[in-house]
């Protein structure tokens, strides 16, 4: 089947040589093994481990899933602070777990959660903190960590965009309590749909591989009421066959973002993303712009819809924010006057297009029309 369609969307999955893929399927199928903890599965679960430098890494069916899981294996209860400025997993995982998320605003500058806000935001039902590492910059992982000490919260990080990204020499999820990651088709590293969540020690690790099992600890053994979100052997085996390749498709990666900071750059009204000093092996995950309408002379809006009409698919990630969705937008924490700097970076984002297969005539054609 030929694509005929020419639209460039903000991403497109690497993927690796179908040929490359045939003998996995080969082994999954003589195996009869599909799912359940399988070869691929264990072998993926030890080789991300390794490629990440975490100590244990439990595989899922997605991204929410693992969320979902996260609150569930540290039995957080109340009220969990967590930020607006997210894809709307992150707080629908509060959701589906009956908690109550608390909005508190972001930092200006990188768009992740303020922990001068947190401490306010805290009350006797608080249990936990839920931040992310927007567009793969590391939170303030040492003040949150702070905080949590001395209020006995648990801090769970979403770092689905946050990949390989290390933060003062090791990974960024040896922070907090647990991580979660997405191998969805659209993020760096993909196994079609999937997900992890990260842990540091080894009984934790077995609590979450009961907990995505149904709650079986054994034969005849439930240990709590588990769901079934487990990766099967043919996303395990792309995940093994697409790491091979991560590094060469980071590379990539990088080497378009660099051809946009620098064309971008001198673009009055354009604002650039900053980046963490403290942030290694950046994996290049979105390329975010805000539109400075004053300066810009239109809106940001008006560029997304200009692009839109010449074939070019940015996204506006995040807008709207998650406090402005029906769920939640009667909640106290979501009122505007809570959230100042999350709604003027919704107001002004737009992710570019970033991908490994970019070429550079499709990138000088984005620059030239923004
Ligand atoms: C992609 C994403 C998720 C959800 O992951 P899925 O694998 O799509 O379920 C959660 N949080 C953030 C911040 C994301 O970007």
């Amino acid at each position: 089947m030929e694509s005929i369609d020419k639209t460039i969307y903000v991403t497109q999955p690497a993927l690796p040589d179908l040929d490359e893929f045939i003998p996995y399927l080969r082994k999954i199928w003589q195996s009869k093994r599909l799912t359940n903890n399988s070869l691929f599965h264990q072998q993926l679960e030890q080789e991300l481990a390794d490629f990440l430098g975490v100590k244990y890494v439990a595989l899922f069916a997605n991204g929410t899933l693992a969320l979902l899981t996260a609150l569930q294996v540290l039995r957080i209860t109340g009220e969990v602070i967590t930020t607006p400025y997210s894809f709307v997993a992150t707080t629908n995982s509060l959701w589906w777990n009956n908690l109550k998320p608390v909005f508190v605003d972001v930092d200006p500058v990188f768009g992740n959660l303020d922990p001068k806000r947190i401490a306010e935001a805290i009350t006797p039902q608080t249990t936990a903190i839920l931040p992310v590492h927007v567009y793969g910059n590391p939170c303030q992982v040492e003040l949150i960590q702070e905080i949590a000490d001395v209020y006995g919260l648990k801090v769970i990080y979403d770092a689905a965009h946050a990949f390989g990204n290390n933060y003062k020499g090791q990974s960024i999820m040896n922070w907090g309590d647990l991580s979660t990651l997405s191998f969805h088709a659209t993020k760096p590293y993909n196994t079609m749909e999937g997900g992890a969540i990260i842990c540091h020690d080894e009984k934790t690790k077995k609590r979450i591989d009961y907990l995505k099992n149904f709650g079986f600890a054994d034969e005849v053994t439930v240990m709590a009421p588990g769901i079934n979100c487990k990766m099967n052997e043919m996303q395990a085996a792309l995940g093994l066959l697409q790491l091979k390749y991560h590094q060469k498709n980071i590379e990539k990666r990088q080497i378009i973002a660099d051809i946009y900071r620098n064309e971008l750059k001198d673009i009055s009204g354009i604002d650039l993303l900053a980046h963490s000093n403290d942030l290694e092996n950046y994996n290049n995950s979105y390329f975010p712009v805000f539109v400075n309408e004053k300066v810009y002379g239109k809106s940001r809006d008006d560029l997304y819809f200009f692009l839109k009409e010449n074939g070019i698919l940015a996204r506006r990630y995040f807008y709207p924010l998650i406090s402005d969705f029906p769920s939640y937008r009667g909640m106290e924490s979501a009122k505007s006057d809570n959230l100042p700097n999350a709604i003027k970076m919704a107001n002004e984002v737009i992710c570019l297009p970033i991908y490994p297969d970019l070429d550079n005539n499709q990138i000088e054609k984005i620059i030239d029309l923004i």
